[in-house]
Protein backbone atom coordinates (compact mmCIF):
# COMPACT_ATOMS: atom_id res chain seq x y z
CA UNK A 1 0.00 0.00 0.00
CA UNK A 2 1.30 3.61 -0.57
CA UNK A 3 2.62 5.81 1.78
CA UNK A 4 0.48 8.86 2.03
CA UNK A 5 3.64 11.27 1.89
CA UNK A 6 4.91 9.31 -0.74
CA UNK A 7 2.16 9.52 -3.25
CA UNK A 8 -0.77 11.64 -2.47
CA UNK A 9 -1.63 14.59 -4.82
CA UNK A 10 -4.18 17.03 -4.86
CA UNK A 11 -5.08 16.56 -1.12
CA UNK A 12 -5.30 20.89 -1.17
CA UNK A 13 -8.10 20.44 -4.11
CA UNK A 14 -10.17 17.99 -2.12
CA UNK A 15 -10.42 19.68 1.31
CA UNK A 16 -10.69 23.64 -0.96
CA UNK A 17 -14.36 24.58 0.02
CA UNK A 18 -15.33 21.34 1.43
CA UNK A 19 -16.31 20.92 5.06
CA UNK A 20 -13.89 18.04 6.18
CA UNK A 21 -15.15 15.27 8.70
CA UNK A 22 -11.93 14.05 10.00
CA UNK A 23 -12.52 10.16 11.84
CA UNK A 24 -9.60 9.38 13.99
CA UNK A 25 -9.50 5.79 15.76
CA UNK A 26 -7.91 6.07 18.81
CA UNK A 27 -5.65 2.70 19.99
CA UNK A 28 -2.42 2.50 17.23
CA UNK A 29 -3.78 5.82 15.52
CA UNK A 30 -3.34 8.62 18.03
CA UNK A 31 -2.00 6.43 21.12
CA UNK A 32 0.62 3.73 20.69
CA UNK A 33 -0.34 0.52 21.41
CA UNK A 34 0.40 -0.63 24.81
CA UNK A 35 0.69 -4.09 27.08
CA UNK A 36 -2.26 -2.72 28.88
CA UNK A 37 -4.93 -1.04 27.38
CA UNK A 38 -5.69 1.00 30.90
CA UNK A 39 -1.69 2.86 30.00
CA UNK A 40 -2.64 3.52 26.99
CA UNK A 41 -1.90 7.64 26.36
CA UNK A 42 -2.99 10.00 23.83
CA UNK A 43 0.44 11.37 21.70
CA UNK A 44 0.52 15.17 22.95
CA UNK A 45 1.44 16.58 19.59
CA UNK A 46 -1.59 15.20 18.14
CA UNK A 47 -3.66 15.98 20.74
CA UNK A 48 -2.78 19.84 20.02
CA UNK A 49 -2.82 19.72 16.68
CA UNK A 50 -7.02 17.81 16.84
CA UNK A 51 -8.05 20.63 19.17
CA UNK A 52 -6.27 23.40 16.41
CA UNK A 53 -8.49 21.25 13.64
CA UNK A 54 -11.88 20.95 15.89
CA UNK A 55 -11.86 24.90 15.74
CA UNK A 56 -11.69 25.50 12.66
CA UNK A 57 -15.57 25.66 11.35
CA UNK A 58 -15.23 24.21 8.49
CA UNK A 59 -13.82 20.68 10.19
CA UNK A 60 -15.30 18.13 12.44
CA UNK A 61 -13.64 15.66 14.40
CA UNK A 62 -14.60 12.65 15.75
CA UNK A 63 -12.74 10.02 17.29
CA UNK A 64 -14.33 6.37 16.91
CA UNK A 65 -12.86 3.67 19.14
CA UNK A 66 -13.82 -0.03 20.61
CA UNK A 67 -13.68 2.01 24.17
CA UNK A 68 -16.39 2.63 26.22
CA UNK A 69 -17.31 6.03 25.35
CA UNK A 70 -16.27 7.45 29.44
CA UNK A 71 -13.15 5.65 28.87
CA UNK A 72 -12.53 6.94 25.40
CA UNK A 73 -13.45 10.74 26.71
CA UNK A 74 -10.92 10.67 29.55
CA UNK A 75 -8.09 9.33 27.45
CA UNK A 76 -8.40 11.83 24.46
CA UNK A 77 -9.44 14.59 26.95
CA UNK A 78 -10.47 17.30 24.19
CA UNK A 79 -14.04 19.31 23.89
CA UNK A 80 -16.52 20.26 21.12
CA UNK A 81 -15.47 16.99 19.44
CA UNK A 82 -17.41 14.02 18.67
CA UNK A 83 -17.05 10.55 20.55
CA UNK A 84 -18.46 6.94 19.36
CA UNK A 85 -17.58 4.70 21.72
CA UNK A 86 -17.74 1.07 21.51
CA UNK A 87 -17.57 0.93 17.75
CA UNK A 88 -20.11 3.33 17.31
CA UNK A 89 -22.92 1.95 19.70
CA UNK A 90 -22.60 5.24 21.71
CA UNK A 91 -22.30 8.46 19.99
CA UNK A 92 -21.82 11.58 21.74
CA UNK A 93 -21.01 15.26 20.36
CA UNK A 94 -22.49 18.47 20.09
CA UNK A 95 -25.64 18.17 19.94
CA UNK A 96 -25.41 14.32 19.13
CA UNK A 97 -26.20 11.84 22.01
CA UNK A 98 -26.62 7.98 21.06
CA UNK A 99 -27.23 5.43 22.64
CA UNK A 100 -27.87 1.90 20.97
CA UNK A 101 -30.03 -0.44 22.78
CA UNK A 102 -28.82 -3.55 24.08
CA UNK A 103 -31.53 -5.79 25.48
CA UNK A 104 -31.39 -7.18 28.69
CA UNK A 105 -30.36 -10.80 27.57
CA UNK A 106 -27.85 -9.58 25.65
CA UNK A 107 -26.04 -8.01 28.58
CA UNK A 108 -27.01 -11.00 30.35
CA UNK A 109 -24.92 -13.29 28.23
CA UNK A 110 -21.89 -11.02 28.71
CA UNK A 111 -22.32 -11.73 32.13
CA UNK A 112 -22.52 -14.92 32.08
CA UNK A 113 -19.50 -15.94 29.44
CA UNK A 114 -17.33 -13.18 31.27
CA UNK A 115 -18.10 -15.78 34.78
CA UNK A 116 -17.61 -18.62 32.55
CA UNK A 117 -13.90 -17.81 31.61
CA UNK A 118 -12.88 -16.00 35.03
CA UNK A 119 -13.43 -19.34 36.18
CA UNK A 120 -12.11 -21.52 33.35
CA UNK A 121 -8.77 -19.46 32.56
CA UNK A 122 -7.60 -20.33 35.87
CA UNK A 123 -3.87 -20.59 35.48
CA UNK A 124 -3.44 -18.65 32.01
CA UNK A 125 -1.68 -15.25 33.03
CA UNK A 126 -2.42 -12.02 31.24
CA UNK A 127 -5.95 -12.59 30.42
CA UNK A 128 -7.67 -9.27 31.07
CA UNK A 129 -11.63 -8.82 30.64
CA UNK A 130 -12.91 -5.44 30.20
CA UNK A 131 -16.49 -5.06 30.49
CA UNK A 132 -17.89 -2.40 28.90
CA UNK A 133 -21.48 -1.98 29.20
CA UNK A 134 -22.34 -2.63 25.46
CA UNK A 135 -19.91 -4.83 24.67
CA UNK A 136 -17.01 -7.19 26.30
CA UNK A 137 -13.27 -7.12 25.57
CA UNK A 138 -11.35 -10.00 26.45
CA UNK A 139 -7.24 -8.69 25.75
CA UNK A 140 -4.98 -11.31 25.56
CA UNK A 141 -1.40 -9.35 24.29
CA UNK A 142 0.18 -10.07 27.86
CA UNK A 143 -1.19 -13.90 27.22
CA UNK A 144 2.50 -16.36 27.44
CA UNK A 145 3.09 -17.99 23.62
CA UNK A 146 2.86 -21.47 25.30
CA UNK A 147 -0.82 -20.98 26.45
CA UNK A 148 -2.06 -19.11 23.70
CA UNK A 149 -3.91 -22.26 21.88
CA UNK A 150 -4.99 -23.34 25.05
CA UNK A 151 -6.21 -19.56 25.77
CA UNK A 152 -8.19 -19.40 22.22
CA UNK A 153 -9.86 -22.89 22.74
CA UNK A 154 -11.37 -21.74 26.61
CA UNK A 155 -12.75 -18.62 25.12
CA UNK A 156 -13.85 -20.11 22.08
CA UNK A 157 -16.09 -22.76 24.10
CA UNK A 158 -17.19 -20.13 26.06
CA UNK A 159 -18.37 -17.75 23.63
CA UNK A 160 -19.93 -20.75 20.74
CA UNK A 161 -23.28 -21.44 22.53
CA UNK A 162 -24.09 -17.54 22.44
CA UNK A 163 -22.62 -17.13 18.78
CA UNK A 164 -23.91 -19.75 17.39
CA UNK A 165 -27.74 -18.90 18.64
CA UNK A 166 -26.79 -15.56 17.35
CA UNK A 167 -27.60 -14.06 20.76
CA UNK A 168 -24.05 -12.03 20.66
CA UNK A 169 -21.87 -11.26 17.66
CA UNK A 170 -17.96 -10.84 17.62
CA UNK A 171 -15.02 -9.38 16.15
CA UNK A 172 -11.49 -9.31 16.33
CA UNK A 173 -8.68 -6.68 16.86
CA UNK A 174 -5.33 -7.00 17.34
CA UNK A 175 -4.73 -9.25 20.45
CA UNK A 176 -8.54 -8.67 21.37
CA UNK A 177 -11.76 -10.27 21.05
CA UNK A 178 -14.80 -8.08 21.16
CA UNK A 179 -18.29 -9.03 21.94
CA UNK A 180 -21.04 -7.32 20.88
CA UNK A 181 -24.58 -6.78 20.18
CA UNK A 182 -25.38 -9.49 17.20
CA UNK A 183 -26.59 -6.28 15.19
CA UNK A 184 -25.61 -4.83 11.92
CA UNK A 185 -23.66 -1.90 13.07
CA UNK A 186 -20.24 -1.10 13.55
CA UNK A 187 -17.47 1.64 12.76
CA UNK A 188 -18.36 2.07 8.55
CA UNK A 189 -22.45 2.17 9.69
CA UNK A 190 -22.01 4.49 12.84
CA UNK A 191 -18.89 7.09 10.34
CA UNK A 192 -21.93 6.82 7.92
CA UNK A 193 -24.65 7.84 10.10
CA UNK A 194 -22.33 11.01 11.29
CA UNK A 195 -21.84 11.88 8.10
CA UNK A 196 -25.30 12.01 7.19
CA UNK A 197 -26.01 13.66 10.20
CA UNK A 198 -23.60 16.24 9.89
CA UNK A 199 -24.42 16.41 6.40
CA UNK A 200 -27.79 17.29 7.10
CA UNK A 201 -26.93 20.46 9.24
CA UNK A 202 -23.95 21.00 7.22
CA UNK A 203 -26.66 23.35 4.74
CA UNK A 204 -25.94 21.93 1.32
CA UNK A 205 -22.06 22.48 1.90
CA UNK A 206 -20.01 19.44 0.60
CA UNK A 207 -18.59 17.10 2.95
CA UNK A 208 -15.15 15.62 2.67
CA UNK A 209 -14.73 12.56 5.36
CA UNK A 210 -11.00 11.29 5.83
CA UNK A 211 -11.10 8.00 8.40
CA UNK A 212 -7.69 6.94 9.93
CA UNK A 213 -7.51 3.69 11.93
CA UNK A 214 -4.72 0.85 12.62
CA UNK A 215 -7.03 -2.43 12.86
CA UNK A 216 -9.41 -5.09 11.01
CA UNK A 217 -12.70 -3.11 12.91
CA UNK A 218 -11.83 -0.36 11.10
CA UNK A 219 -11.63 -1.71 7.60
CA UNK A 220 -15.58 -1.72 8.16
CA UNK A 221 -15.21 2.17 8.04
CA UNK A 222 -12.32 2.20 4.93
CA UNK A 223 -15.03 0.00 3.15
CA UNK A 224 -18.27 2.13 3.76
CA UNK A 225 -16.28 5.54 2.59
CA UNK A 226 -13.44 4.69 0.27
CA UNK A 227 -15.58 6.00 -2.75
CA UNK A 228 -16.36 9.15 -0.52
CA UNK A 229 -13.22 10.49 0.85
CA UNK A 230 -9.97 9.47 2.19
CA UNK A 231 -9.17 6.37 3.66
CA UNK A 232 -5.75 5.81 5.86
CA UNK A 233 -4.45 3.00 7.27
CA UNK A 234 -1.87 2.84 9.95
CA UNK A 235 0.32 0.91 9.53
CA UNK A 236 2.12 -0.18 5.98
CA UNK A 237 2.34 -3.90 5.70
CA UNK A 238 -0.64 -5.27 5.63
CA UNK A 239 -3.66 -5.52 2.35
CA UNK A 240 -6.25 -3.07 3.28
CA UNK A 241 -9.28 -1.20 1.92
CA UNK A 242 -7.30 2.11 2.87
CA UNK A 243 -6.04 3.78 -0.47
CA UNK A 244 -3.16 5.06 1.51
CA UNK A 245 -1.46 4.45 4.86
CA UNK A 246 0.75 6.12 7.34
CA UNK A 247 3.53 4.49 8.62
CA UNK A 248 2.98 4.69 12.36
CA UNK A 249 1.40 7.10 15.18
CA UNK A 250 3.81 9.67 14.50
CA UNK A 251 3.12 10.03 10.93
CA UNK A 252 -0.72 10.59 12.07
CA UNK A 253 0.33 13.48 13.89
CA UNK A 254 2.30 14.75 10.71
CA UNK A 255 -0.95 14.47 8.79
CA UNK A 256 -2.82 16.23 11.25
CA UNK A 257 -0.23 19.25 11.09
CA UNK A 258 -0.77 19.09 7.21
CA UNK A 259 -4.43 19.25 7.57
CA UNK A 260 -4.05 22.18 9.54
CA UNK A 261 -1.40 23.73 7.61
CA UNK A 262 -4.20 23.41 4.34
CA UNK A 263 -6.89 24.09 6.18
CA UNK A 264 -5.07 27.51 7.64
CA UNK A 265 -4.16 28.28 3.66
CA UNK A 266 -0.29 27.48 4.66
CA UNK A 267 1.96 26.82 2.02
CA UNK A 268 3.28 23.69 3.01
CA UNK A 269 5.76 20.33 1.38
CA UNK A 270 5.18 19.64 -2.49
CA UNK A 271 3.35 16.98 -3.38
CA UNK A 272 0.37 17.67 -1.10
MG1 LIG B 1 -6.95 0.88 16.78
Amino acid sequence: MKNFFDQRENFRKDLKDKKLLLFLDFDGTLAAIVDHYKSATILQESKALLKQIAKDPGCCVAIVSGRALPDLKKRVGLKNIIYAGNHGLEIEGPGIAYTSFVKADVKSSFRKIKNDLLRRIGKIKGVLIEDKGLTLSVHYRRVDRKDLLLFRQIFLESAWPYLKSRRIGMSQGKKVFDIKPAVQWNKGRAALWLINYLGRRGHGRKTFPIFIGDDVTDETAFIALKKKGLCIRVGCGRPSAAQYCLRDINQVARFLRTVLDLKNGRIISRGV
